[in-house]
């Protein structure tokens, strides 16, 4: 298997080539020159002898021929365990009425599906780095999710190191909780005094001085990532699983979206031939992409232009995944890829024409809707009251959205992105009352604290990692 850019350049390479990489050197994104076929035998054989595992090492395998497969298959044994997902199935699918279902991916040490693929990367990462005997220290700016998902999948590994910026005071108290109640020596919460964008400005500072980031060996963990996409396939297969009972039977993600990772790992396991009927792309007021699928027409927001809202996982401007899905649209034709994002850049957007925007529909499944905040608010409420189970606002975008495109006798598989106790102010709002806390994360407000703050000054961040590193 080998990995090319969407933009054509560069020679093609293997899978741990590119795992501890973001872009493309031209800039792109990785893509495997060809999917894979699905096994679907194989897959459900999988899944009923050795459970989410073995499901994951069969999938996985078909991506990833340079790491033996009793390794691969150890590091999926260790990562997606009971454990760290609190509930065998890892991500279990439970009905909600007739015909929708919901698969949960965010019982992982965070709360939020972003564990699914974080945790195993976390293992990837220290595996090859062993095997190459290097180090690697992970430099990363988050308002939130992000942050916390990479600080718990790295924290303890060998040869890794994670530097996490903050914005000072500004994450919720349950977000800096969760990161700053860390005290694994591998991991630096460093609050930054100023804006997330701050914190980010600071990131690219750093990037942008090739001789310090080469001699400090500094990476990422973005979400453009080729193996956190990959990892998000499985269970895409183990929803399908769940709901059928031949390997002939149609299945329907909804998936909440920001910057088209999870969505995307949704239609890289449908180009192989699991069975998806339909891939339901919902978005909140930040609807970039819903107005893509509806228009054709692609159109970053500038930062001010994007809201603030009660999915605030989903509140981007630019949907950094989505250049791969444009690259199969396109026939893998990298000359007129680069031609639409060179558009972006020049004009603000681009747009597709009538036969490709039909495409989209007709042939990769996607359709698309949008929620507002009020939407979130009474799904939740609904959902509550008719089924006894509170769902998250994220979720709640999807559930809204999906309940527009149920197909009777096909089963409507609702992506769970994370636990309402994440965001008990939307909960409260809906229902009047707190959600639910599970029970390991009780007192976890009260323990010390590990986080040193720093200036909003380039120079302090450099010397900070310099005598860590
Ligand atoms: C990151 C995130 C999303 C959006 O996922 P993308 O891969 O960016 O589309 C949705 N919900 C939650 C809770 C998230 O953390």
């Amino acid at each position: 298997m080998q990995y090319v850019s969407t933009r054509g350049g560069g020679e093609p390479r293997r899978f741990s080539d590119i795992l501890l990489e973001g872009l493309a050197p031209d800039g792109g994104l990785f893509l495997p020159q060809r999917y894979p076929r699905a096994d679907l035998p194989g897959w459900r054989a999988a899944w009923q002898q050795g459970g989410y595992p073995a499901l994951a090492t069969a999938v996985l395998s078909e991506f990833i021929d340079d790491i033996p497969i009793d390794d691969l298959a150890r590091l999926c044994r260790d990562t997606y365990t009971e454990a760290t997902y609190r509930d065998a199935r890892i991500a279990p699918l439970s009905p909600l009425g007739e015909d929708m279902y919901l698969l949960g991916l965010s019982n992982g040490p965070t709360l939020a599906f972003k564990d699914m693929a974080m945790q195993l990367l976390g293992a990837l990462f220290e595996y090859e780095l062993a095997r190459r005997n290097s180090h690697l220290n992970i430099l990363g700016a988050t308002s939130g999710d992000t942050g916390s998902a990479a600080e718990y999948a790295m924290r303890g590994r060998t040869g890794v190191q994670v530097f996490m910026l903050s914005p000072d005071g500004r994450m919720s108290a349950f977000q800096q909780a969760q990161m700053f109640s860390l005290d694994d020596p591998n991991i630096h919460n460093i609050a930054i005094r100023g804006v997330f964008d701050d914190c980010q400005d600071l990131v690219k500072g750093i990037s942008a001085d090739l001789r310090f980031k080469r001699a400090h060996h500094i990476g990422t963990v973005n979400s453009i990532n080729w193996a956190r996409v990959v990892a998000q396939v499985v269970y895409y297969v183990a929803g399908w699983v769940q709901a059928t009972d031949s390997d002939d039977q149609q299945v329907t993600f909804a998936v909440p979206t920001g910057n088209f990772g999870n969505i995307l790992a949704g239609h890289i396991a449908r180009q192989m031939g699991l069975p998806v009927k339909r891939l339901v792309l919902a978005t909140n007021e930040n609807n970039v992409l819903d107005e893509f699928f509806r228009t054709g027409t692609y159109r970053p927001r500038p930062a001010k232009e994007t809201h603030a809202t009660s999915s605030p996982s989903m509140d981007i401007s630019r949907a950094s995944n989505f250049e791969r899905f444009v690259a199969d649209l396109l026939g893998r034709d990298a000359d007129a890829l680069r031609q639409l994002f060179d558009e972006v850049r020049t004009h603000g957007s681009f747009a597709v024409d009538a036969e490709q925007l039909a495409r989209c529909r007709d042939e990769f499944g996607f359709i698309s809707g949008t929620s507002t905040h009020a939407d979130r608010v009474a799904t939740i409420a609904r959902v509550d009251a008719e089924y006894g189970r509170v769902i998250d606002p994220h979720t709640a975008d999807a559930v809204y959205v999906a309940a527009d495109h149920v197909d009777e006798g096909v089963p409507m598989i609702v992506l769970e992105t994370a636990l309402p106790v994440k965001f008990a102010e939307t909960i409260h709002e809906a229902l009047g009352r707190e959600p639910e806390m599970p029970d390991d994360y009780r007192g976890l407000e009260d323990l010390p604290r590990h986080v040193d703050v720093l200036d909003n000054d380039l120079d302090a961040l450099r010397a900070y990692i310099e005598e860590r590193t």
